[in-house]
């Protein structure tokens, strides 16, 4: 078994729609975009 392969299955790793990097923050999940990049949002 390869441990990474587990490690991947639970974060569920997402991509910002915004800038593209992997968002590793289990909070605000349902979102697609990063924190970084929901501020900018915000502030528009
Ligand atoms: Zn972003």
């Amino acid at each position: 078994m390869t441990p990474g392969a587990e490690f991947f299955r639970q974060i569920d790793p997402k991509i910002c729609t915004d800038c593209g990097k992997p968002m590793v923050e289990m909070h605000e999940s349902y979102l697609n975009q990063c924190d970084k990049c929901l501020s900018q949002t915000e502030h528009n």
